[in-house]
């Protein structure tokens, strides 16, 4: 253990000038600064969640919180008639955590569409995969990211006794007591504001996306490549009624392009809306769980405003947890959405980490402890890196028109689609 914080001493020293800066200082001891039980810097909807998790927290009755986030405050007092074109697929995991602290009954009330079927299938051969869910359970929610960040702003205004939180406010420098902390006994985590103020905190969380500032001041090392791709994503309308309850997905050599089940059909008209009712009634009384290849709608035109580009990557950091410090979301963990798992990983973060704090809290230990601390890491990094190099195999296995790849991935998905248990295992794990 020594030996590892030794080299983690020297890392901190390399921490870019680009991100927020980590010092050493000597321990004065006495100051005026106000400390915090947990400081999550970065309100981003993973952030966000994780502020809102310890404020509903019963053993965090008598903890103090400081949320803070560099942007403005999002508040949308009014859902505009079109769609915003960002958008996550939640899975049932993840509404229940949002559920937990009340977040998902906001989005109930606003805007949301379930969906119980999903069609993968490829360009370059006639494989298909079909999931669907016999019992009309939901497989997942798409979700406008504006109406998930609304409905947690709303949670946190409610339990401002105990979380503060502190917009247009970024974090620049992250300070430990000198030397570097080896221990739990060690004192509290500075934190310093671009406009001067500082705050010290027993549990420093980094939710500050991928190229985390927490991640780079305290050492940690972060696995990483871009991909050679883009997402460009934009609204649709769609030329014809459909259930609506599907997602599709396609993948060309070139990427995946996906469409998600949104809003109720441009056009409609008795005749499709009928047609579409005959084909969900047969579909019902098929006599065994084959699934059948569907066609996707199709699409009448793309909204042009709505288009947009995200440079796509993968990241891992090697260590989620460090005494005093914690790694959740994207910070921790980037990926490509080909699966659409980025934030439900951050919701996982969260459900974790929650939980091994409110039993430490519990208990009355010291919440940065990293006895506890390594619990959440141990389990997180156990899910979040089987789930990373999927992605990343399947990403790489249909950028290629290679016929021995081809023929490979058509064999496997083919399989994987006639083998009903282990669908029924991918799809639990793709839900939590
Ligand atoms: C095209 C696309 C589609 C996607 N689709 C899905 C999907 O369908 N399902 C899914 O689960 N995931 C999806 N994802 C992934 C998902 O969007 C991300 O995983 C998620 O938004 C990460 O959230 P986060 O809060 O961890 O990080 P971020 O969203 O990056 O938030 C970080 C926050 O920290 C703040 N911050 C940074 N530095 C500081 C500082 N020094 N001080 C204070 N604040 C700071 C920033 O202002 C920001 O608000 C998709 C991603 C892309 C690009």
């Amino acid at each position: 253990m020594a030996a590892r914080l030794v080299s983690r001493c020297g890392a901190v020293r390399a921490a870019p000038h680009s991100g927020p800066l980590v010092s050493w200082r000597r321990w004065s001891g006495a100051s005026t600064d106000t400390v915090y039980d947990v400081v999550v810097s970065g309100g981003g909807l993973v952030g966000a969640a994780m502020a809102c998790a310890l404020g509903y927290d019963i053993h965090f009755h008598d903890k103090k919180i400081l949320l803070l986030e560099a942007g403005p405050k999002k508040v949308l007092e009014k859902l505009s008639e079109t769609y915003s074109n960002r958008v996550s697929s939640i899975s049932p995991g993840s509404a229940t955590l949002l559920s937990s602290f009340g977040a998902w009954d906001h989005i109930c009330n606003m805007r949301y569409r379930a969906f119980r079927r999903m069609q993968v299938w490829d360009a370059c051969s006639e494989a298909l995969i079909m999931f669907d869910k016999d019992n009309l359970d939901d497989m997942g929610y798409i979700v406008e990211n504006d109406v998930i960040m609304h409905a947690l702003t709303k949670q946190l205004e409610a339990v401002s006794d105990r979380v503060t939180v502190l917009y247009r406010s970024k974090a620049i420098r992250y300070t430990w007591p000198c030397p570097f902390p080896m221990a739990d006994s060690s004192p509290w985590v500075h934190i310093t504001l671009g406009d001067g103020s500082t705050f010290q905190t027993k549990l420093l969380i980094g939710a500050d996306g991928h190229n985390s500032g927490v991640r780079q001041a305290v050492g940690i090392q972060n696995v990483s490549w871009n991909y050679d791709q883009s997402a460009v994503v934009a609204t649709l309308h769609l030329s014809e009624a459909t259930e609506n309850n599907v997602a599709w997905q396609r993948f060309l050599p070139s990427g995946p392009i996906a469409l998600l089940p949104w809003s109720d059909a441009d056009h409609t008209d008795f005749i499709d809306t009928a047609g579409a009712m005959l084909q969900y009634a047969v579909s019902l009384l098929k006599p065994t769980k084959v699934s059948a290849r569907q066609l996707p709608p199709s699409v009448a035109r793309v909204d042009a405003k709505s288009r947009v580009l995200f440079p796509l990557g993968l990241g891992h950091a090697a260590e989620y947890v460090r005494p005093r410090v914690a790694l959740i979301g994207d910070a921790a963990h980037r990926v490509h959405p080909l699966a659409g798992q980025g934030v439900n990983m951050g919701f996982g973060d969260i459900s974790s980490l929650a939980h091994h704090l409110s039993t430490a809290a519990f208990n009355g230990k010291d919440l940065g402890s990293v006895s506890h601390l390594t619990g959440y890491e141990t389990e997180r990094q156990r899910h979040n890196t089987a789930l990373l190099a999927a992605t990343d195999l399947l990403k790489r296995l249909y950028s290629t028109s290679a016929s021995p790849l081809v023929l490979l991935r058509t064999w496997g998905l083919q399989a994987t689609n006639a083998v009903s248990p282990l669908k029924e295992q991918i799809m639990a794990f793709a839900s939590k």
